[in-house]
């Protein structure tokens, strides 16, 4: 972790140096801009490990960041500092790529935690092989064990489940569900993200009635609980 470099994109001078002097002294090495263009400039150029990103700023704001990044297919993990009481915001952040968001004012404490389980998260996805319950989904060998036991899944389940995982603790529409488990094919319907989704809860969850680890996102989709 000593090596990850956070990019934080704020545009109030206040916070953009208190985050960046605890970043700091976490060991992290901090690039800051403080308005959307230099920000957006350092997230493509500059291969950040993580984007702390403010939505209101100058010049271009957070979601249009988060949206060129996802467009050049950066899979860079993304905090979004959002205002107190805007649910919408947070729906749509999440809908354009971001990967989770804290709601101002927060305790940098706790930024600092998300910070680092995102990060240790994106190791894991690096290192190929996620755990979850008894659960090993080793990306490499393409196959799902529990216990060490293969269990057998479709090669839709097996799509589905790696998109989940690498977007733990991120709430995926069906829409973009579609779009990447099933690509360009026009004659899936959002029907058959939900039927997907109940046959691979019937395999992995203890009870697929009340699943935890494939949770229902209301009028959305479906988030994958980090483990
Ligand atoms: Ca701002």
């Amino acid at each position: 972790m000593p090596e990850d470099t956070i990019l934080i994109v704020e545009d109030e001078p206040a916070l953009l140096r208190g985050l960046t002097d605890n970043f700091e002294q976490k060991g992290y090495r901090v690039l800051t801009a403080d308005d959307g263009e230099k920000g957006l400039h350092l997230a493509l150029h500059k291969q950040p490990s993580l984007i702390v990103l403010d939505i209101m700023l100058p010049k271009i704001n957070g979601y249009e960041i988060c949206r060129q990044i996802r467009k050049q297919n950066l899979d860079v993990p993304i905090i979004m500092l959002t205002a107190k009481g805007e649910e919408s915001d947070v729906v749509l952040g999440l809908n354009l790529g971001a990967d989770d968001y804290v709601t101002k004012p927060f305790s940098i404490r706790e930024l600092l935690a998300r910070v680092e389980a995102m990060l240790r998260r994106a190791q894991q996805i690096q290192s190929r092989r996620y755990h979850f319950g008894d659960f090993e989904l080793d990306m490499v060998g393409h196959r799902l064990l529990r216990n060490g036991e293969e269990v057998t899944l479709t090669p839709k389940e097996f799509s589905m489940l790696q998109l989940l995982v690498r977007y733990a603790g991120r709430a995926l529409t069906r829409d973009e569900i579609l779009d990447h488990v099933w690509g360009g094919d026009i004659l899936v319907t959002r029907r058959s993200v939900d039927r997907c989704i109940t046959t691979l809860r019937a395999k992995i969850e203890p009870e697929p009635q009340n699943p935890i680890f494939i949770k229902t996102v209301r009028d959305l989709g479906y988030r994958f609980e980090p483990q």
